[in-house]
Order: C-alpha cells, then sequence, then structure tokens
C-alpha cells in the first residue's frame, strides 16, 4: 500500500512538473507571435510633480494582450522574454512605440510629457541598443530629452565596463536617466559617481509602510537628501495614501507616482484624466 501511495504520489508530482513544462512552452510559443501579431501594449502612469503640481511624465509599462489569457502584466512573460533572448525586440519595440506616442502627441496639450521607458540589464547587453534609440528618436523626430529609461541596481553589479559606456552613450544622447528600484539591489552607492544618472526612483517597498514605520521614514528620508545633495531628481513610487503624500511632499522629494494619483492606463485614458485636471487634486491639499 505505501508503496502504491508512494508511486501515485511520484506521478501526481511528475504531471504537475510536466503540465507546467507544457504551459510554459505554449507561453514560449505564443511569444514567439506576438510582436508579429502585434499583442503588445503600452499603459501609462502619470508621475505627479511636487515641485509645481503638474504632471511632466508618465512612465511606460507595457501590458501583452493575449489571445486566450487576457491582458498579461510584464512579471508574467519579461522574465522569459529575458531567458530567450526576445526581450531584445521587445525592447526595441517598447521604445518605438513610446516614440511614436510621443510624436503622435506633438502639438496637443500633452507634448510637453517625458516618457520613461523601462529597460533590463539584459537589453543593455545588446551594442545595437543605443543606436537604435538614436534612430528611433531621429526618425520620430523626437528630442531626446523627452525619452526617460529607467534602470535597475543590477547593471551595476554586472558587465559593469559596458554598462558604463552604453550609459554614457545614451545620456550624451540627451536620454534621461533613472535607477528603478533604487535601495533594494546589492550593489554599492560609489557607482552613483561613476555613472551619469539624472533621478532616482525609491522602491515601492519603502514607502507602503513610511507613515507608520520609522525605518522606512528614514531611509526614505536618507534617499531624498542623497539625492538632493547629488543633484538628482527624485521619485517615490508605489504612493498610495494622502499620508504618504503629504509625508514625501514635506521632505523634498520632486516627483510622486502610484494608486493614489493613478493606476497604469491606456493613452486615452491618461489624456482624459489629465484633461479633466483630476490628477493633480491630491498635490493641492495642504
Ligand atoms: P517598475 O518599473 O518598478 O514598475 C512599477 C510597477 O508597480 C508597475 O507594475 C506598476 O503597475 C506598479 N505600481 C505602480 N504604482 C503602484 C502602487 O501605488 N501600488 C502598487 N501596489 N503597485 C504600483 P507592472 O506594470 O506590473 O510592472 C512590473 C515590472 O515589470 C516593472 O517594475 C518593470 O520592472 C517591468 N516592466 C514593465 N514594463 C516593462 C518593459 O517595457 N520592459 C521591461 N524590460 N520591463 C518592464
Ligand atoms: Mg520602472
Ligand atoms: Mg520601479
Ligand atoms: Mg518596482
Amino acid at each position: 500500500r505505501a508503496k502504491d501511495q508512494g508511486r501515485n504520489t511520484y506521478q501526481f508530482y511528475t504531471e504537475g512538473m510536466q503540465e507546467r513544462e507544457v504551459m510554459r512552452l505554449e507561453l514560449e510559443k505564443d511569444l514567439s507571435q506576438a510582436l508579429a501579431n502585434n499583442e503588445f501594449v503600452l499603459h501609462y502612469q502619470p508621475q505627479l510633480n511636487l515641485d509645481s503640481s503638474k504632471v511632466n511624465s508618465v512612465e511606460a509599462l507595457i501590458r501583452w494582450e493575449h489571445p486566450r489569457r487576457g491582458l498579461l502584466a510584464p512579471g508574467e512573460f519579461i522574465p522569459l522574454a529575458e531567458e530567450n533572448g526576445r526581450i531584445t525586440d521587445i525592447g526595441h519595440w517598447v521604445v518605438m512605440a513610446a516614440c511614436r506616442q510621443l510624436a503622435a502627441w506633438k502639438g496637443t496639450p500633452f507634448e510637453h510629457l517625458r516618457v520613461a521607458v523601462n529597460l533590463s540589464g539584459r537589453e543593455l547587453d545588446n551594442d545595437h541598443l543605443v543606436d537604435h534609440i538614436r534612430d528611433t528618436l531621429n526618425g520620430e523626430g523626437i528630442a531626446a530629452d523627452h525619452l526617460e529609461v529607467e534602470l535597475t541596481e543590477e547593471i551595476f553589479i554586472q558587465n559593469i565596463e559596458h554598462n558604463r559606456d552604453q550609459l554614457f552613450r545614451l545620456h550624451d544622447l540627451g536620454v534621461q536617466l533613472a535607477i528603478d528600484d533604487f535601495g533594494v539591489g546589492y550593489s554599492s552607492l560609489a557607482y552613483l559617481k561613476d555613472f551619469p544618472v539624472d533621478l532616482l526612483k525609491i522602491d515601492r517597498s519603502f514607502i507602503t509602510e513610511v507613515t507608520e514605520r520609522h525605518d522606512d521614514a528614514v531611509i526614505t528620508r536618507a534617499v531624498i537628501n542623497l539625492a538632493q545633495n547629488l543633484g538628482l531628481q527624485v521619485v517615490a513610487e508605489g504612493v498610495e495614501t494622502q499620508a504618504q503624500l503629504d509625508f514625501l511632499k514635506g521632505q523634498g522629494c520632486n516627483i510622486a507616482q502610484g494608486f493614489l494619483i493613478s493606476r497604469p492606463v491606456p493613452a486615452a485614458e491618461l489624456e482624459k484624466a489629465l484633461a479633466s485636471g483630476e490628477l493633480v487634486k491630491c498635490a493641492m491639499v495642504d
């Protein structure tokens, strides 16, 4: 009996494994078609400038309109794309889509907006990335300072020399550079001296309980001071409550981003929200 049970357990386990492997292979196959089928879309999350109470920039976040599984968040396919190398083409598409959106906003009340795109370390490995970004900006007639690139601290741990070179080339074009999820990586602060960084984005994990936990408040305040003293702009991500926003404003944080202001939304919805003026209300409270 024990033996049978053991065997059943084993079979169940392998079936589960096989099922996951089949799903993964299926997703990988679908991913290989997604670009050709035009299934990716960018959603935009506004960033509220706390000095001016205006939205001057938005972060572009990719979604996959999967034909059977509905709208997929990046966490469900970006890691796979990084593993199998498709991330290079996806990254090129993201830059192109962001620049096309910027071109579409020309001559509208939204033409001042800067768009921030996320690139993973794997994308920086590609030597053609900077040329692609430059050609895309030129092709769409976009000034480079309308584009911002968000990178996480991982780029300061591996291929440091190569990454530093890539960042300087990007920065020389006029593209703004932001360190995303700042404070949760394993890198040293020393890279802030050697890399051309324009913005720090404080990781959401410090903001979530910033009004309840002394340690989060201390760390957040320290990062804001660090950024300011280095002459960098500082963005808080994951702002969900008015109390968090008031705290950040009081500490001199430059920019806030989070569900309190808006979730990431399709471009048309962003335009409607910006036109209505509703997004900046939370910055007006005193
Ligand atoms: P991220 O760049 O740190 O983006 C912030 C994530 O937090 C987004 O999730 C956003 O929807 C979410 N978020 C924003 N405000 C709040 C809030 O107030 N509360 C909470 N709980 N969450 C909030 P999303 O869109 O699922 O993206 C996850 C990650 O996927 C991004 O983290 C980024 O690292 C990556 N990603 C997104 N788009 C791209 C892309 O085009 N290319 C690459 N390589 N990675 C991307
Ligand atoms: Mg980001
Ligand atoms: Mg982030
Ligand atoms: Mg994050």
